[in-house]
């Protein structure tokens, strides 16, 4: 569902007509070069795309126009060779609404100390020639990522690679569809938000449905599309023996087969990239949907629980950065602790709509009872995830602007078996430790529910964050408490005088 191989970031490298087309060739030859090796790079996901060295303004807005409508473009990786006098780039900048990279390198890593002449330097500029570059990109406050290496090192390549995903993520939010079933549950505050922010500064849209609407699309599900996806189950899960062909509840298991097949059906008719379920409204439907999110989730759609449309919407792009990623990505909550000194924990889980992907071997498909809302058993995939790093972030509505907080997590195995816990779970230790984590996340206001993943790091998402323009909270191994309070106030500041410039 998520290919970022179809998709393009362009190099283009800035020059000007001072030098002579002998120069300019082999500014475009070294280009060249740089950009079929950064195609070449398994660290870049995206095909990277050499266009003609830029030397005039109107080359320059010609190139930023088209990149504004070019459908499979992700952005700008920038790079001036030589030297291009900046006040060429302001137009061109001025219209651009694609994300920029600037790639702060140069063609030869090392100076050349025994042959080194006058020619030489003048090919080789990068080193100021970036700076006038930066100069009025700084000038005209303009958020980018800057990378700083020779162009054939491992990190260089990292970089440009995490930015790329994350160019790649906000380019599948501009006019992307969400749908929300049902509303808000009860009198929830995190889960809310404003939309119309969201659409006209994140570019996606969230829908509205009752869920009647769903419940249609699942009565109209075919009695074969059914058998058909429980024959997948049967064969991709450690199926539990009541479930199983034959056993009593095989009849819960194909309800839940139908709302998976109709929820499908629903959603991609409708194009949507994301949904929201709340359990509190589920009119005609037998069971919360529980397998159909974990699947559907692990198919690449975003999911938020409870109406949380903006951590639906996160989980979207999350998935889009981690694709061909190792690990997974999934809707999470913290749901309870371990207060044990000796090693402070978080349990991670929610009712059911934990994705398949962050499973550690097999799942196991089971049914249980949920205790809450008056449905039948609901069908679930139960799984731990595998140990290591990973991360979890929350997208929250401040009134004047969104705000990201990321806070880095181990996750660790679990200190014992957990044999009645029917719920798939992850279980992790926060960075720095428990208490200063969560205090911090408490002070930014992140939310209860996250987009947890395996796969991607915080430099994805302040790399997504910069481009989105949101404010971007790290919560780290070196977080302390007191300068996140005042890195939390000074935000303020900036974000009411920011709205007074840009406005
Ligand atoms: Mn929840």
């Amino acid at each position: 569902m998520i290919e970022l191989k179809k998709l393009e970031a362009w190099f283009v490298t800035g020059s000007q007509d001072l030098y002579g087309p002998e120069t300019l060739k082999q500014v475009a030859a070294h280009s060249q070069q740089i950009a079929k090796a950064l195609n070449a790079s398994s660290a870049i996901p995206v095909k990277i795309v050499f266009k003609p060295v830029l030397t005039s303004p109107d080359a320059i807005a010609e190139l930023c126009q088209a990149a504004n409508t070019a459908p499979r473009c992700v952005g700008l990786i920038t790079w001036m060779h030589t030297f291009s006098p900046a006040k060429m780039w302001i137009n061109g900048l001025k219209i651009l609404h694609k994300p920029v990279a600037h790639l702060h390198t140069q063609f030869n890593r090392d100076i050349p100390w025994s042959s080194i002449d006058m020619d030489f330097m003048n090919l080789n500029q990068a080193a100021h020639g970036d700076r006038e570059y930066g100069f009025i990109m700084s000038r005209m406050r303009l958020n980018r990522k800057v990378v700083v290496g020779y162009w054939e090192e491992a990190a260089v390549r990292s970089q440009l690679g995490a930015w790329t995903r994350a160019a790649a993520a906000w380019l599948d939010w501009q006019g992307a569809r969400f749908a929300r079933f049902g509303d808000n549950m009860r009198e929830v505050a995190v889960t809310e938000g404003d939309k119309v922010a969201a659409q006209i500064k994140l570019g996606y849209a969230v829908h509205g449905f009752g869920v009647g609407d769903l419940v249609a699309a699942v009565q109209s599900v075919s009695s074969q599309a059914v058998e058909q996806l429980l024959g997948e189950y049967d064969e991709a899960y450690a199926v539990a023996p009541e479930l199983r062909k034959g056993g009593a509840q095989r009849a819960a298991l194909k309800e839940a087969a139908r709302i998976e097949q109709g929820m499908r059906d629903f959603l991609s008719q409708g194009q949507f990239k994301g949904f929201t379920t709340t359990f509190e409204d589920l009119h005609g439907l037998v069971q919360l949907p529980g397998l159909a999110v974990q699947r559907l989730m692990a198919d690449g759609y975003g999911f938020g629980a409870e109406g949380d449309w903006k951590t639906a919407a996160l989980v979207r792009a999350m998935k889009v950065m981690a694709s061909g990623l190792p690990g997974g990505t999934s809707f999470m909550e913290d749901y309870t602790y371990h207060l044990d000194p000796a090693g402070m924990k978080v349990l991670g889980a929610h009712m059911l709509e934990i994705c398949s992907s962050v499973a550690a071997g097999k799942p196991a498909l089971e049914i249980h009872p949920l205790g809450i809302g008056g449905k039948a058993d609901p069908v679930r995939l139960v799984f731990n995830a595998p140990p290591g790093a990973a991360l979890n972030a929350s997208l929250i509505d401040l009134g004047n602007r969104f705000r990201l907080v990321v806070n880095d997590v181990q996750v660790v195995p679990a200190t014992e078996a957990l044999p009645k816990l029917p719920v798939a779970r992850v279980i992790w230790e926060p960075q720095p430790s428990l208490p200063v984590a969560a205090a911090a996340w408490i002070y930014s206001g992140g939310a209860h529910h996250a987009g947890f993943s395996q796969a991607i790091t915080a430099e994805h998402l302040e790399d997504f964050a910069e481009i989105a323009g949101l404010e971007f909270l790290h919560i780290h191994g070196r977080t302390e408490i007191t300068g996140l309070k005042k890195e939390l106030r000074w935000n303020e500041v900036y974000y009411a005088l920011q709205k007074g410039w840009l406005s």
